[in-house]
């Protein structure tokens, strides 16, 4: 048995079109996966595609704003009427504002907590309504070194990506009995659009990262291939509710 061969799988990736998500399901299409890219933007969409099919998947890009109920709902609808199931989710479409804890407003707090935290459990909660008719799922949530440590710019982030490891872990135990298997990834300092933004906004963000890194780099999207097909290959059936770090050793950094 291949432990980490995806063929026949399908996977819908929120935020897939770009940075870490993009680079998840590269490395899911690679270990012969379908994907389903599933974020707003579509010249970003179609260009994921194109990447994705490269690699020769089989590939549907799904306009989606993971903040609207009905826009999750469509996507599993379209995701099954494309491919016939879902058997794995990555909940991983997620956004900062950057504002010390007292400068929030309602609209600012509530738009990192839906895009971060209540995204996943909309889509979670519509891939269990597959996963459990076909009595399996991989369900892989991207938390943050924010769901660990805090920061003077990051309160609602860290809020919900703490929460993001809490509600990996009551889904884990609520759909153990389902074989659908619910783990989280903590992504250490990866370059992607939203870092690049976070460097120009917080000044010395870039050296005190790469101070504090013992693998003494900034992480890669393509990365997050390898812990993806993991937890969503038969390698990782005995495996729920764990949040795996992927940073390059940051956070055991003393
Ligand atoms: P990017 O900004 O590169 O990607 C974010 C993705 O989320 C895009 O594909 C974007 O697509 C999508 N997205 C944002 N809002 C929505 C929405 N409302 N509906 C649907 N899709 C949405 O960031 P990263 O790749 O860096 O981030 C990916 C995940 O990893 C996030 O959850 C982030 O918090 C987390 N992370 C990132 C780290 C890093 O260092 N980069 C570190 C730790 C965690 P579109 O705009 O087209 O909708």
């Amino acid at each position: 048995m291949d432990l980490f061969a995806l063929h026949g799988r399908v996977a819908v990736v929120t935020g897939g079109n770009g940075g870490i998500g993009l680079g998840m399901a590269k490395g899911l299409a690679r270990a012969g996966a379908s994907i389903v890219v599933a974020a707003r933007d579509p010249k970003k969409n179609k260009a994921a595609v194109r990447e994705l099919e490269a690699l020769s998947a089989k590939v549907l890009a799904v306009e989606t704003d993971v903040r609207q109920t009905e826009s999750c709902q469509t996507l599993f609808r379209k995701a099954a009427q494309a491919f016939g199931t879902v058997d794995i989710l990555i909940n991983n479409a997620g956004m900062n504002v950057r504002l010390q804890p007292e400068e929030y407003d309602i609209d600012s707090w509530n738009t990192v907590l839906e895009t971060n935290l209540t995204s996943a459990m909309l889509c979670s909660k519509y891939a269990h309504q597959v996963m459990v008719r076909q009595g399996a799922g991989k369900i892989i949530n991207i938390g943050s070194m924010m769901s660990i440590f805090g920061a003077p710019f990051a309160s609602a982030y860290a809020a919900s990506k703490g929460g993001i490891v809490q509600f990996t872990k009551a889904c884990a135990s609520a759909w153990a009995k389902d074989n659908i298997q619910v783990n989280a990834v903590l992504p250490g300092w990866i370059d992607t659009d939203l870092t690049r933004r976070g460097r120009k906004e917080v000044s010395g963000l870039h050296e005190r990262v790469l101070a504090r890194t013992p693998a003494g780099r900034w992480g890669d999207p393509d990365d997050h291939a390898g812990v993806a097909i993991f937890l969503s290959g038969k390698g990782s059936d005995f495996i729920t509710g764990a949040a795996i770090t992927v940073d390059g050793g940051f956070s055991i950094q003393a």
